[in-house]
């Protein structure tokens, strides 16, 4: 805990110009429309990936960030949508706390 407030702090002066990548799925509730179609048996639930920042791309279980634009993908038993793009994509600015324009569904009522 106490690395990631250090992060949130420094984080200001990092140019944040070029993120998200993918602007239009900035909105949680837009993300979690994508999962219309996800994979029932998949071990992860949309609701956890689309808070977690990522959306599906429509093919088996791969997922993208809309901040980092990172991809995932062969979710397994114990995964979770914040751990797995934590270990994959640890630089993420959705990742790290920084504000990179994310609509969650509280902000958007
Ligand atoms: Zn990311």
């Amino acid at each position: 805990a106490e690395d990631m407030e250090y992060r949130l702090r420094t984080g200001e002066v990092v140019d944040q110009s070029t993120y998200p990548m993918v602007p239009h799925m900035r909105r949680e509730a837009a993300r979690l429309q994508t999962f219309s179609s996800w994979p029932p048996t998949a071990p992860v639930r949309g609701q956890d990936l689309a808070q977690a920042g990522l959306y599906y791309l429509g093919v088996q279980d791969q997922v993208q960030c809309f901040c980092c634009g990172g991809r995932l993908g062969g979710w397994e038993t114990g995964d979770t949508a914040w751990g797995e793009h934590t270990k994959h994509f640890p630089h993420c600015f959705f990742i790290l706390g920084h504000d990179v324009g994310n609509i969650t569904f509280q902000a958007s009522t």
